[in-house]
């Protein structure tokens, strides 16, 4: 997969899966399908000039390109090659466009393929307002979170069995027999496994993060009052993780009343639980009340897509795919293929993924720049289509004219 002119240095883990920089590292790239290309072609020039301008080119990405989805069917015949998922792991950090799922190639998702194989078992999705974008609620700057969704476990499993099947008749009859649990005629049947080891990896990221950013709280999301022994264990097995790992740094809601008249001793992090639904009125209702939010797989989708409406919609949400040996930044919507090769869509949600990307990687200087000038571009009312239609008096550009106005914001 990598030739011999690739220019460039590995990034290496060292303790903790801390990862070592070094000034010319190799990034690997997905470029994607449908839309793919073009906002890859916007994103790259703007992730590029970003580091140029903030190291003043002492600092340098040199991308590698792992083929993956219709153009590695095109050029290896399958969508997935073993050389793009060893090309991830030696790079350690990648960028992705979105990626469609061949037809008959035997893969539920490329996506979800690629987590699993990759082991990628925290879905981080930051929501924050850009001045500008247009939003339903009237206070969109007050959301400022960061959700850690677990990726592996919980009913994303895929353990289901269709109504109707041999399967599910079978296992309906073992309920029935052997446990005392009778279920209505002929049922769908889907397995909600969560396990604690599942569950600390992604509370213990969640923590870690909020500690390396001095941020106050990390909130456990759950509907444990109605799962207990899974989503009530989420809860369980969250808290038990910051009481043996994080003592010193932590501080429970419950011990803030009992042992320190409520108020948050220097340096602490409140570590807090929510029910799920509560915690959809509370996003809206008194959303700076909440910094990290982790939670189960399933909590984790709906919220995600939830919190991005309430700052601006999906457009510009960017994502990662974090694992303790790699991690993928990816653009969160998917490939649009009726606008492919129009030159037209958003390519904020790619170009927000590498801004994530330059912090994963230590660079926040350069991370900054492309925040600050993306925000100044949308401020200047010069869009893509998709916002265009909800701002007044907006100017709409390409996809690889806001590319270069974003660069042009940075001078
Ligand atoms: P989609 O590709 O996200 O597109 C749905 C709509 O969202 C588009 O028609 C467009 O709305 C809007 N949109 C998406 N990306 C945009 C952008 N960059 N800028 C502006 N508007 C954007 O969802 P889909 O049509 O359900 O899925 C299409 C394919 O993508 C499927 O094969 C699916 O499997 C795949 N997918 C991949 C990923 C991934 O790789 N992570 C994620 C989701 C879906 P308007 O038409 O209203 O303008």
């Amino acid at each position: 997969m990598v030739n011999a002119k690739q220019t460039g240095s590995w990034i290496t883990l060292g303790a903790y899966y801390r990862l070592q920089v070094p000034d010319d590292p190799i990034v690997g790239f997905i470029e994607g399908d449908g839309i793919g290309p073009d906002i890859w072609a916007a994103a790259q020039p703007v992730l590029d000039a970003a580091v140029a301008r903030a190291y003043r080119g002492k600092r340098k990405i040199h991308w590698l390109e792992l083929p993956a989805g219709e153009k590695a069917v095109k050029m290896m015949g399958e969508p997935l090659p073993p050389g793009t998922l060893d090309g991830i792991r030696r790079c350690v950090v990648a960028l992705k466009g979105p990626l469609t799922t061949p037809v008959g190639q035997g893969l539920r998702s490329l996506n979800v393929s690629l987590r699993q194989l990759l082991d990628l078992y925290a879905c981080v999705r930051p929501v924050r307002y850009l001045s500008g974008l247009p939003s339903p609620v009237k206070h969109p700057e007050r959301v400022n979170m960061v959700i850690f969704r677990e990726n592996t476990e919980d009913v994303y499993a895929g353990i289901e069995w269709a109504s109707g099947s041999e399967e599910a008749r079978r296992l309906s009859e073992i309920l029935r027999e052997e446990f005392g649990v009778s279920l209505p005629d002929d049922p769908g049947i889907g397995i909600k496994p969560m396990s604690r080891r599942g569950t600390q990896r992604l509370v213990r990221r969640a923590i870690v993060y909020a500690m390396e950013r001095r941020l106050p709280s990390v909130t456990l999301v759950h509907k444990g009052n109605i799962m207990k022994f899974t989503e009530g264990a989420f809860k369980k097995w969250g808290y038990e993780l910051a009481a043996a790992e994080f003592a010193d740094q932590t501080v429970t809601e419950d011990e803030l009343a009992s042992k320190y008249g409520g108020n948050v001793p220097p340096g602490r992090i409140v570590v807090k639980d929510r029910i799920t639904d509560s915690m959809f009125q509370q996003v809206l209702l008194r959303p700076e009340e909440y910094h990290v939010l982790a939670t189960p797989n399933l909590n984790g989708d709906y919220l995600s897509d939830a919190l991005a409406a309430q700052v601006g919609g999906l457009g510009m949400a960017p994502g990662a795919n974090i694992g303790d040996s790699c991690a993928m930044f990816e653009a969160t919507h998917g490939t649009a293929p009726k606008y492919a090769g129009m030159d037209k869509v958003n390519p904020g949600s790619l170009i927000l993924s590498g801004v994530m990307m330059l912090d994963h990687l230590g660079w926040s200087e350069a991370a900054r720049l492309v925040e600050e000038s993306i925000r100044k571009t949308i401020e200047d009312r010069i869009v893509t289509y998709d916002l265009a239609r909800q701002m007044a008096g907006a100017r709409e550009v390409k996809c690889s004219e806001f590319g270069r106005a974003i660069v042009e914001h940075m001078e």
